[in-house]
C-alpha cells in the first residue's frame, strides 16, 4: 500500500484552544504526523511526498471567496496593530445578523467571525501552505483510489469538520470530502466516505448534503454529549444519501464495530466504486477524554472489516490526539488491512 505525507504539513502549529472556559494548548499538533510515519514505518511503508494541492482544486467544493480568507488571513491579521499571534475569532455572526446583513464583510476580524465556526481552528503564517499540503496527500491518495488500489493520506491539519465556506474543529479543507469529490472526477458514478473519527463528520455532510452521488456516513460520539454538538444526530437526513451513527460515551469496541456493520451494509447497498474513509484514532481508549474506548484490536477488527468491502479505498487521515499511541494504531489498522 502506498501512503503520502509532506513535511510543510509541519508548518501548520496551532497555540490556541479554548474549552470549558479554559485557554489551553492546542493539541491537534505536527508531533501527531512523526508518530504516525512511525506506524507507517512498522509496516515498512516509506511515504511518498506528492506536490502541494492548488486552490483551484480546493475550490471543488470550497468557495473561492473562503479560500482567500484562508490564504490572506495570517497576514491580514498581523497587519492589525496590537494583533496576537494567530487568527482566532471571538464572535459569530448570529442567524439574525447574517439574514439581516446588507453589506459584504471586510475586515479581518469580521471575516475571521464569519469564516470560522469556533476557536478550534486558529490560523497561523503556515497553516494556509499545509492545508494545500495535507490536501495534496488525499489527491494523492485518490488518485491510487482511482486506479483501483488502495491509499493512506497523512493528512494534516484534518479537515471532516470544514464546510464550503467556513474553518472549524482543528479543520480548514476537508480533504476527505475532495478525495471523494476528485474521485467522482476521475469517473467513478458513486463514490462513499465512511467517517469513524469519534466526532461526527459535519463539515463532510454539509458538503454532500443535497447529493445522492456522494453517500456520507460517521460513526462518532453522541451529540448530545460531545463536538459538534449541533448536528451528528441519526434523524439528520439530507436530499441526498448520508447515514449518521451516534453512540454512548464509552461504548466500546462491540457497540463501536456494531455501527461499522451498519455502516458496511448500507454501503454495500449504495453499490459505490470507490471508497474514502476519514480515518480518526480519537475513538481510542488512550484518549484523554476517552469517550469510545475503543482499544486497538477494535481499529484492527474495523480495518480488516472495511477492506472486505473490496472497494479501492483513499484513507485520510483526520483526529487522534493521544500522540505516543497513534503510530500502533494506524498499523494494526493498515496491517489489518487486506492488501
Ligand atoms: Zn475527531
Amino acid at each position: 500500500m502506498r501512503a503520502f505525507s509532506h513535511p510543510d504539513e509541519a508548518l501548520h502549529d496551532p497555540q490556541f484552544f479554548l474549552t470549558r472556559g479554559m485557554v489551553r494548548r492546542n493539541f491537534e499538533i505536527p508531533a501527531r504526523a512523526a508518530s504516525l510515519r512511525d506506524g507507517l514505518a512498522q509496516l515498512g511503508i516509506t511515504p511518498d511526498t506528492p506536490s502541494h494541492a492548488t486552490a483551484a482544486q480546493a475550490a471543488r467544493l470550497h468557495s473561492r471567496d473562503y479560500l482567500a480568507f484562508l490564504e490572506h488571513a495570517a497576514a491580514d491579521w498581523a497587519a492589525m496593530p496590537d494583533s496576537g499571534p494567530e487568527v482566532v475569532a471571538n464572535m459569530h455572526p448570529t442567524p439574525e445578523m447574517v439574514a439581516q446583513q446588507g453589506e459584504a464583510v471586510r475586515h479581518i476580524i469580521a471575516r475571521s467571525a464569519l469564516y470560522s465556526a469556533d476557536a478550534a481552528c486558529p490560523i497561523g503564517p503556515g497553516t494556509w501552505a499545509a492545508s494545500l499540503s495535507a490536501l495534496g496527500c488525499a489527491l494523492a491518495g485518490a488518485g491510487e483510489a482511482a486506479q483501483g488500489r488502495t491509499a493512506y493520506a497523512l493528512c494534516r491539519p484534518p479537515g471532516h469538520h470544514a464546510y464550503a465556506a467556513r474553518a472549524g474543529g482543528h479543520c480548514y479543507i476537508n480533504n476527505s470530502a475532495l478525495a471523494a469529490q476528485a474521485l467522482r472526477d476521475a469517473g467513478a458514478a458513486r463514490v462513499a466516505v465512511l467517517d469513524i473519527d469519534s466526532h461526527h463528520g459535519n463539515g463532510t455532510q454539509g458538503m454532500f448534503w443535497e447529493r445522492a452521488d456522494v453517500l456520507t456516513i460517521s460513526i462518532h460520539g453522541d451529540p448530545h454529549f460531545y463536538y459538534p454538538w449541533h448536528v451528528g444526530f441519526a434523524a439528520e437526513v439530507g436530499c441526498g444519501e448520508n447515514l449518521n451513527l451516534p453512540l454512548a460515551m464509552g461504548s466500546g469496541d462491540e457497540l463501536w464495530l456494531g455501527a461499522l456493520d451498519a455502516a458496511l451494509a448500507r454501503i454495500r447497498m449504495f453499490r459505490p466504486d470507490a471508497l474514502v474513509v476519514a480515518l480518526g484514532f480519537d475513538a481510542s481508549e488512550h484518549e484523554p477524554l476517552a469517550s469510545l474506548r475503543v482499544t486497538g484490536d477494535g481499529f484492527a477488527r474495523a480495518g480488516a472489516a472495511i477492506s472486505g468491502l473490496g472497494l479501492p479505498a483513499a484513507i485520510c487521515q483526520e483526529g487522534g490526539y493521544a500522540v505516543d499511541h497513534l503510530g500502533a494504531l494506524l498499523a494494526r489498522f493498515l496491517g489489518a488491512w487486506a492488501t
